[in-house]
C-alpha cells in the first residue's frame, strides 16, 4: 500500500477551503494511521487465496455489498469488529447503532486504524475509508450520524469479521 496516495481529511478541509461556494458536507474528522502499525502488503493472488469472493470484491476492488445482505447489520451482541483482510480491530459493539440503511453502521471508530481518501464514484464526492494496516476498502463516512460524534461510518459487513465477547 502506498500511503502517500491517501488524502487525510485535513487535506480535504484545505481543498474545500480553496473552492469557496462549494460545500461538500465532508465530515470533520481527521484520519491518521497509528505509526506502530506494520503495513500488510500481499499480491492480488495472495489476497484471492485469503479472502472469500465477496470480501475480495469489497476490500480489494472497492466494491459495495447489497444493503441488508450482511448478517452483521443485525448483529447486536457484545464483541469486536475486525478487518476481514488483516484482523485489525476497527470497531467495537458499543460504537454500533442501527442507521436503517442496511449496512453495519458505527458512530465511532478505533483511532489510528483507519485511513481515508476522496471517492468520486458517485460524481458527488464521498469520503471513503480503508483499513490502516492492509489498505482494504471498508466503507464511507458521512456526517449524518448520532451524537456524540455526528458521524456515520457506513461499513460493508463483508469487509469485517465479528468476534463475540
Ligand atoms: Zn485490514
Amino acid at each position: 500500500m502506498k500511503r502517500r496516495h491517501f488524502l487525510g481529511l485535513a487535506g480535504l478541509t484545505g481543498l474545500t477551503g480553496m473552492l469557496p461556494g462549494l460545500s461538500f458536507g465532508f465530515p470533520r474528522v481527521k484520519l491518521e494511521a497509528d505509526p506502530a502499525l506494520e503495513p500488510l502488503e500481499l499480491t492480488e493472488a495472495q489476497w484471492r487465496e485469503r479472502l472469500s469472493d465477496k470480501a475480495f470484491y469489497v476490500l480489494r476492488q472497492h466494491g459495495t455489498e447489497e444493503p441488508f445482505s450482511s448478517p452483521l447489520d443485525a448483529e447486536w451482541r457484545e464483541g469486536e469488529y475486525r478487518c476481514a483482510g488483516c484482523d485489525l480491530l476497527l470497531f467495537t459493539s458499543d460504537m454500533k447503532y442501527d442507521s436503517g440503511t442496511g449496512w453495519p453502521s458505527y458512530f465511532e471508530h478505533v483511532e489510528g486504524h483507519m485511513l481515508s481518501q476522496l471517492d468520486f464514484a458517485m460524481v458527488w464526492p464521498r469520503v471513503e475509508y480503508h483499513c490502516a494496516r492492509c489498505g482494504g476498502h471498508q466503507g464511507h463516512v458521512f456526517d449524518d450520524g448520532p451524537e456524540p460524534t455526528g458521524l456515520r461510518w457506513c461499513n460493508n459487513g463483508a469487509a469485517l469479521r465479528f468476534v463475540p465477547a
